[in-house]
């Protein structure tokens, strides 16, 4: 026999300064089938996470709330467990990057990496918020990126070109604690010199290994690798060092320096799987004997880490580099996926998406719909997820319960009432070849499963649910048992279905943990792993049948989506208010705007679109001696009887768009606010009296 893998898996620390998002929820639904799948191939898993508990922004909040830091982050991570036992992730600790296994281990690294002569000291001019007294933090500090000119962008990275770098290459930057242009001060900064040709060589061949890293973030890290425009090829050095005032882990032998809160998060990964060794986890799970120190030291010992790809730099550079130059064993892989949208839109970092991962919970939505659904949608690609309540509601209902549940279901009432729960041992050709069938796909299932293409592997087990369903219809049990001479065929049929419905469960239980718990019970078995799929139930005896899961009622997610009442909508952070609810685009000239052809137009009529619930069919009249038709979102805020006869303004220049509904000639101009599900509302807009149809609005 082989001996089982040994594997390490995170997911990345979430920042202990607010309540989970449904982003992390995602992802430690990803590293949970990952994790699940692998147990149940017998590999031997330690699964950790961890709360990401240092740095200024944890510190500003916290001192705003009149608690230390060390209350603040204990009360986030009071509030974690309900969300993970909600959503099924079995982690098997959940630390903080505060707790003493973590200053310990960053102190050692840090020890390391000087002694290996990769530390530096320099002195740099730094920003400085004159009237907060203090140095700025990174994300304190915002401005325009020295790359993209994107506006509004953190002083550590571009949320728009991935550029990172140091928050004194900002265009026009301004402190977000007190909306002061900062000042440059001097102070002694401790460095991590990346730029070392040591460091370059370890992570060409590191990143460069082959089948390690997914295409797109090998494309990533090449760019970043690549000459800039000054012609320096490679990384920069990494400052790693902040000044007191700082919550987090002081600097050996730097009295007032503490490290920079993205030096000790990762470490935060080895501080809560030693907490879990030191705990005698791993002995009591796998008999263990190994200390955390001897485990991490064994090469077979495998480490990935899940990530989102806004974190892709740190992981795949900084962090593998000080691992390595410490002595110390570096990730096999990072598994980085992309973010989840909603309905197609973007999360915004301060206010998590349209769900709320909490309130699924607590409208009664099963923590599993959710689970199947992301998995169904996931890939190994860098790919954003979209949640679409419509296709939700489809794939859980017609797939999972209309395919996979319903087979337990029409079969189970059979076996009970007429064989006294019984099941038969000869189940026919027909049967056994439908089942071997199902076994043949684990196989495949397993590999999907391994190589995290969770959406194929779910393709794959309702293939072969359908397989099951069609040989139900061609069976028809409920016909066979009216005829009391076809009992051996109606028990062989429905035990094929019961065997089918078993091997579908083991294909489906890394996504469904807590149905198949009820599956194992239901059919009296131990708990099922993919070993289970190449044995045969035969004359066994199952348990009484319960209903299993609900269909989605789609006005469950009407109340998930609406939007949170005044009081409980959450509190602007730290962020200057924006105008409307978004920032003002960055600034045009003159001849930009000329070439927007705006015109007043009359509604000559309006309508409803057939199928559409946010689409108004407009007739407008600019004066061009025709009419054009322009379908335009509004239907919400506006009766068509209100509109006809007024008059608006519309993009005359437009080029004509092709819709689902016919073409639209232009775009009538609407007012909304930035965040629409929290502050919903469109106003179209209206000239003063005088305005006629044609004229330029300029
Ligand atoms: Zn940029």
């Amino acid at each position: 026999m082989t001996r089982p893998r040994q594997l390490f898996v995170t997911t990345a620390l979430p920042y202990a300064n607010g309540a989970f998002h449904i982003g992390h929820i995602m992802e430690y639904i990803q590293a949970d089938i990952w994790v699940r799948y692998q147990r149940m191939r017998g590999q031997q898993v330690h699964f950790v996470g961890a709360d990401d508990a240092h740095g200024a922004p944890i510190m500003i909040a916290a001192e705003k709330v009149g608690k230390t830091p060390q209350q603040f982050v204990a009360e986030i991570a009071a509030g974690r467990k309900q969300y993970l036992d909600g959503f099924h992730i079995a982690f098997d600790h959940w630390h903080s990057t505060d707790a003493p296994e973590n200053h310990e281990l960053a102190q050692d690294i840090y020890r390391a990496l000087r002694r290996e002569g990769l530390i530096a000291i320099r002195n740099i001019e730094q920003f400085f918020d004159p009237v907060k007294s203090m140095f700025l933090p990174d994300r304190y500090i915002k401005g325009e990126c020295p790359r993209c000119a994107a506006k509004d962008q953190y002083g550590d990275s571009c949320e728009v070109c991935g550029a990172v770098y140091a928050p004194t290459e900002l265009k026009n930057p301004y402190s977000t604690l007190t909306g002061a242009t900062p000042v440059m001060k001097s102070s002694e900064h401790h460095f991590f010199q990346l730029s070392s040709p040591r460091c370059l060589d370890f992570l060409q061949q590191w990143t460069q290994a082959s089948g390690r890293l997914q295409p797109e973030v090998l494309n990533k890290i090449k760019e970043w690798f690549a000459a800039d425009d000054e012609g320096h090829v490679g990384l920069s050095d990494w400052d790693i060092s902040r000044d007191a005032p700082y919550f987090g882990i002081e600097i050996p032998d730097a009295p007032g320096k503490y490290f920079y809160v993205w030096l000790d998060a990762p470490v935060g990964y080895l501080a809560s799987l030693k907490a879990w060794f030191d705990r005698g986890g791993p002995k009591a799970r796998y008999g263990e004997e190994r200390s955390f120190e001897e485990f991490m030291t064994d090469p077979a010992v495998e480490q990935y880490h899940f990530i989102g790809k806004d974190i892709t730099y740190f992981h795949t550079l900084f962090w593998p580099a000080m691992l390595h130059f410490s002595g110390r064993k570096v990730p096999d892989n990072v598994f980085v996926h992309g973010f989840i949208t909603v309905s197609g839109e973007k999360m915004s970092k301060s206010r998590g998406t349209g769900i709320s991962p909490l309130k699924y919970l607590e409208i009664g939505m099963n923590a599993e719909w959710l689970r199947y659904y992301i998995a169904a949608k996931l890939n190994a690609r860098v790919e954003d997820v979209d949640f679409n309540p419509e296709d939700f509601v489809a794939r859980v209902n017609s797939d999972l319960v209309g395919k996979y549940v319903n087979i337990a279901s029409r079969a189970a009432g059979f076996i009970a009432k007429r064989f006294d729960g019984l099941l038969s041992a000869d189940l026919g050709v027909e049967g056994s070849a439908l089942l071997e069938g199902l076994r043949a796909g684990c196989a495949d299932i397993e590999r999907l499963y391994e190589e995290r293409e969770f959406g194929k592997a779910v393709r794959e087990i309702m293939a072969l649910a359908d397989r099951v369903n069609a040989y139900v219809d061609q069976h028809k049990p409920w016909d066979l048992a009216k005829k009391p001479e076809m009992a051996a065929a109606l028990h062989d049929v429905c035990s094929t279905c019961i065997e089918a419905f078993r091997l579908l469960t083991i294909y489906l239980k890394p996504v469904l943990p807590a149905l198949a718990a009820q599956v194992e019970e239901f059919l009296q078995v131990e708990p099922l792993t993919f070993a289970d799929a190449q044995r045969a139930l035969g004359a066994h005896r199952i348990g009484a049948y319960k209903h299993l899961m609900q269909r989605v009622d789609p006005k469950l997610l009407d109340t998930l989506f609406e939007p949170p009442a005044a009081a409980a909508a959450p509190a602007a952070e730290d962020k200057p208010e924006l105008p409307g609810g978004e920032a003002i685009a960055p600034t045009i000239g003159i001849e930009d705007f000329t070439k927007i052809d705006l015109r007043i137009a009359r509604i000559v009529e309006a309508r409803r679109v057939e199928g559409s619930t946010k689409l108004l069919q407009l007739t407008l009249d600019v004066g061009e001696g025709r009419t054009r038709n322009v379908f335009s979102g509004i239907q919400s805020a506006y009766a068509p009887e209100q509109l006809v006869g007024k008059l608006t303004v519309m993009v005359a220049n437009l080029a004509p768009r092709k819709m689902k509904f016919g073409v639209s000639e232009g775009m009538v101009l609407a007012a909304s606010h930035g965040d629409e599900k929290a502050q919903p509302g469109i106003h179209i807009l209206e000239p003063w009296p005088g305005a006629q149809p044609g004229m330029r609005v300029r």
